[in-house]
């Protein structure tokens, strides 16, 4: 629980040098992966009739890295995550399992493409580690090998033969989206995997309600080309930014960073952004 306004600030500073610290280890986790990752392995998939049948790309039997590709990425976080972490506890206790060896860092990527909530419950109650802390570490673990898989697969997706909500590399949902309203469409984008992909403006992308009068826009305090779309069916948000209020096309890392106070005016108004630990909720 964040108080009064210098405690907020010092918590958004914080926010932006732990992740500008983790972006730039995850550009050199990426470098390393390139010399070590066979992709060619990921020539096998059958592309085309994945996307038809709306199936994500990358499935939990597909996971081409190795536990000590894995290990190499969660060292390399590591001392970050010792400096900012807000439970130190739960981090204390997974690096004694980790140290141990006791902890099986593919069985995490594999529970973040799955995004199957039991295993994640069971996975909390075998380690006593909150599940939020467990996924959180997986999600860092999991983004430089998506992220490359996204590269890769990107430039054999036809343009266009993804129009669905969740993302066509790992399945998530997404967090921001640049609206292009004279194309009647959003370009939505996925934080775990860098992927953008097209689809409709008028439909909630986690309930797809298509209601247009329950959604609500927020807008921040000063002129941006930001906004935020509010489903009052779902209570989910996503972070938009508007194509006809910028000059070039936006890198969503960085604008995802930069709309944190926007994001924290929809949660006081009682919105949520969306994860998938919540999908019940929809169900
Ligand atoms: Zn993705
Ligand atoms: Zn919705």
């Amino acid at each position: 629980m964040i108080y009064d306004t210098r405690e907020r600030q010092h918590w958004y500073d914080n926010f932006l040098r732990f992740h500008e610290d983790l972006l730039n280890i995850q550009v050199k986790n990426m470098q390393h992966l390139i010399a070590v990752i066979s992709f060619r392995n990921l020539n096998k998939i059958d592309l085309d009739s994945r996307i038809q049948n709306g199936g994500q790309i990358i499935t939990s039997g597909e996971i081409l890295i190795d536990e000590k590709d894995l290990e190499h990425i969660f060292d390399s976080i590591l001392p970050v995550l010792r400096r900012y972490s807000q439970n130190k506890k739960a981090l204390s206790a997974f690096e004694d399992f980790y140290d141990k060896r006791k902890i099986s860092l593919t069985e995490m990527i594999e529970n973040v493409v799955t995004r199957d909530i039991t295993k994640w419950n069971e996975m909390s109650q075998r380690y006593s580690i909150p599940e939020n802390f467990l996924i959180g570490i997986g999600e860092y673990i999991a983004m430089p090998y998506l992220e490359l898989c996204s590269e890769y697969f990107n430039k054999r997706l036809k343009n266009g033969s993804w129009l669905r909500p969740s993302c066509p590399i790992c399945g998530s949902s997404p967090s921001m989206a640049l609206l292009q309203e004279d194309l009647n469409e959003r370009i939505l984008w996925c934080h775990l995997c860098d992927t953008e992909w097209r689809f409709s403006d008028k439909v909630c992308p986690f309930c797809e309600n298509q209601d247009l009068s329950s959604i609500k826009h927020i807008f921040p305090p000063v002129n941006s080309p930001h906004r935020i779309d509010a489903c009052d069916k779902c209570g989910y948000f996503l972070k938009i930014i508007d194509d006809q209020l910028i000059t070039k096309y936006p890198k969503f890392v960085i604008e995802n960073l930069r709309t944190i106070k926007l994001e924290q005016i929809a949660i006081n108004k009682g919105y949520k952004p969306f994860h998938f630990m919540d999908k019940n909720a929809l169900s």
